[in-house]
C-alpha cells in the first residue's frame, strides 16, 4: 500500500499554537521531515520509532535542496509510510507547500495540507499589533521580502504606498534597505510605523519599532536577523496598548526546571503560561523489552499470584496481554497485588481492583503483607523493569514458586547536555527550581558534583524547607524557598522575585 503526505502547518512558534489536526499528524506518522521555523518540542509527540528528519534553512545555508527534499518525501511515503511534512506558519504562506503538493500529484501520491497560523498574522498578534482595525488598516498585504538579486520590480511598490492597509513583509531583513526606500521613493510618508518582530510568539521575541526613515539604522544597532516580519502601518502604534505577550511577569526570563525520575510537567507548563522559556533537565526514559516472554502468556492459567511494583509493570503488562490477543478474564486465577496507590489506580484504568495493597509503598512492605497469605504451591507472576532490584522476587522464592518478566527497561540520561551546561555558565539561566529532594538529588547527579559552580549566577527556588535542606547539604545555596509546599506558591515566588526586580530597575 502506498503511504500519504500530510503538509502540516506548525504554526508562528509558541507550542499551544498548532491545530489538533496538526498534533495528530505528528502522533501518527512514520517519518516527521521538519525545518528550521517548526518547532522542535512537537518532535516529542511522535511516536516510538519515527523516523525524524531535519531539512531546515537557516537564510541561504540550505541543509537540503528543495528537490532532495521531494525526492525525500516521495521516497518515503512509496514505502508505504506516514509521512508529516512539518512547516513553520502555514504551508501555503511562503512555505513552498503549493510546490510540494503539486510534486506529489505528479508522482501519484496523495497528500492532505493542515492549516497553521502564519507568522504573517499569529506573529504580529503576539508583539501586540493586530493585522486590521477599523481605525488605521482596513486591508492587509503579505509580501514576499526575499528579492532575486535586480529583481525589485517584482513588488509593486507603487501601488502597495498608496494603500491604506498593512504590509507585512516576510524573508525581508536583508532586503530591508532597499524596501524602505522603494516605499519612500513611491510616497509613503517618512513617519509611517514600523516593527520588526522577530522569533515571534517564542520566548525570545524581540521587536525593534520605529518609522520608514530611521528603521533600518535602528536594525543596524539592534543587529536584528532572520526570522524576522517587517511590519508598516499604523497599527504598529497599538502596541503600545495591546503588548499582552511581553508584558507576562516572566517574559524574558530562563527557568530550568529539574525533575525527579516519575516526575510529571504540569510545573513547566504553569512557567510557560506565565511567559518563561523553560529548559526541562531530562527524566529517566522507558522502553519497552522486546524480549519474547510468549511460554508465559500461554500459560496464565497457573499461577495464582500477580504482583506489580510500578504503574509503567501494568502498563507493559496489559500492553503485551492485549497485543496477545487476551484480556483480563484471563486473569481471573489470580489474586492481584499492587505496592502502592499509584500502581492500584494504574490496575483500576484497568478495570482491576487490587486485591492487596501494603501499608508502605516499597518492595519490603509488599514482602512482610503478601507473604503472610502464601502457599508453598503457589506460583507469582511478577512483572517489572529490568533494573528492578532482586530483593523482592529472592525473598517471595523462599516461600512460592516465582517467575519474573522483564517487561521493560528505564534508560538513565547520560547527563546534562552542553548547551544547558554552557547556558547555565554563561550565567543565562535566572533560576532553578527544586520541587523535592529527589529532584535535587537526581540533578546533582546529571550535573555531576565538580560542575555544581557553574550555579553561582543563578538563584535557586526551593519548594520547602526539607527541599532547602537538601540543596544546601551540597554546599549550594538556597535563593527563596516558596512560602507554601505547592507548584503554584513556588510559581509565585519567581514571579514576585522577577516584578520586584523589574521594579528596581524602573
Ligand atoms: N509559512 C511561514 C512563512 C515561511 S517564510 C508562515 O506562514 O509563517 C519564512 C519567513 O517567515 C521568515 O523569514 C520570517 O520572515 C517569517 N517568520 C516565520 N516565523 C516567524 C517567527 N516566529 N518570527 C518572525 N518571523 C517569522
Amino acid at each position: 500500500m502506498e503511504g500519504k503526505v500530510y503538509l502540516v502547518g506548525a504554526g508562528p512558534g509558541d507550542y499551544k499554537l498548532m491545530t489538533l489536526r496538526g498534533l495528530e499528524c505528528i502522533q501518527k506518522a512514520d517519518v516527521i521531515v521538519y525545518d528550521r521555523l517548526a518547532n522542535e518540542d512537537y518532535l516529542k509527540e511522535a511516536k516510538a520509532g519515527c523516523e525524524i528528519i531535519y531539512v531546515g534553512k537557516a537564510g541561504s545555508h540550505h541543509t537540503l535542496p528543495q528537490d532532495e527534499i521531494n525526492a525525500l518525501i516521495v521516497e518515503k511515503a512509496k514505502e508505504g509510510k506516514w509521512v508529516t511534512r512539518l512547516k513553520g506558519g502555514d504551508p501555503y504562506v511562503f512555505g513552498r507547500g503549493g510546490e510540494e503538493a503539486e510534486y506529489l500529484l505528479e508522482q501519484g501520491l496523495s497528500f492532505e495540507t493542515v492549516p497553521g497560523i502564519t507568522s504573517a498574522i499569529g506573529g504580529l498578534c503576539y508583539a501586540g499589533i493586530p493585522i486590521t482595525h477599523r481605525d488605521y488598516a482596513s486591508s492587509f498585504h503579505v509580501i514576499t521580502g526575499h528579492l532575486r538579486d535586480g529583481a525589485e520590480e517584482e513588488i509593486p511598490f507603487e501601488a502597495l504606498a498608496k494603500l491604506r492597509g498593512t504590509l507585512v513583509f516576510l524573508m525581508g531583513v536583508s532586503n530591508l534597505k532597499t524596501i524602505t526606500e522603494k516605499l519612500l521613493a513611491a510616497g509613503k510618508k517618512e513617519t509611517t510605523p514600523v516593527a520588526l518582530v522577530s522569533w515571534a510568539t517564542r520566548p525570545r521575541q524581540c521587536v525593534v519599532v520605529g518609522n520608514l526613515k530611521d528603521i533600518y539604522e535602528k536594525a543596524l544597532e539592534e543587529e536584528v536577523k532572520p526570522p524576522t516580519l517587517i511590519v508598516v502601518g499604523e497599527v504598529v502604534h497599538l502596541r503600545e496598548k495591546l503588548n499582552f505577550f511581553e508584558e507576562r511577569p516572566l517574559f524574558g526570563k530562563t527557568i530550568m526546571v529539574t525533575r525527579s525520575r516519575e516526575q510529571s510537567s504540569h510545573l513547566v507548563m504553569k512557567l510557560q503560561d506565565q511567559g518563561a522559556s523553560v529548559l526541562e533537565c531530562p527524566t529517566i526514559t522507558i522502553q519497552k523489552n522486546e524480549e519474547d516472554t510468549s511460554p508465559i502468556w500461554e500459560e496464565l492459567d497457573s499461577y495464582t499470584y500477580l504482583v506489580f511494583t510500578s504503574p509503567n509493570g501494568v502498563k507493559y503488562f496489559f500492553e503485551t496481554l492485549h497485543q496477545r490477543g487476551k484480556d483480563a478474564r484471563s486473569l481471573s486465577n489470580m489474586q492481584i497485588w499492587a505496592v502502592g496507590q499509584g500502581t492500584a489506580d494504574a490496575l483500576k484504568m484497568q478495570g482491576i481492583r487490587a486485591d492487596g495493597i501494603p501499608p508502605k509503598a516499597i518492595a519490603e512492605s509488599l514482602y512482610e503483607s503478601l507473604k503472610e497469605h502464601l502457599k508453598p504451591e503457589d506460583r507469582i507472576l511478577l512483572p517489572q523493569s529490568q533494573i528492578a532490584r532482586d530483593y523482592l522476587s529472592e525473598a517471595l522464592k523462599k516461600h512460592a514458586h516465582v517467575t519474573e518478566i522483564k517487561l521493560y527497561t528505564t534508560l538513565k540520561p547520560e547527563g546534562l547536555s552542553e548547551s544547558y551546561q554552557a547556558a547555565l555558565e554563561k550565567g543565562e539561566v535566572d533560576y532553578i527550581t527544586f520541587t523535592s529532594s529527589s529532584t535535587c538529588q537526581y540533578f546533582v547527579e546529571l550535573m555531576g558534583q565538580e560542575n555544581l559552580d557553574k550555579l553561582k549566577d543563578t538563584k535557586l527556588i526551593s519548594i520547602g524547607p526539607i527541599t532547602s535542606k537538601t540543596i544546601q547539604s551540597y554546599g549550594l545555596k538556597v535563593y527563596k524557598e516558596a512560602a507554601e509546599h505547592t507548584l503554584n506558591a513556588l510559581v509565585d515566588t519567581i514571579v514576585q522575585d522577577s516584578l520586584l526586580k523589574s521594579k528596581d530597575k524602573e
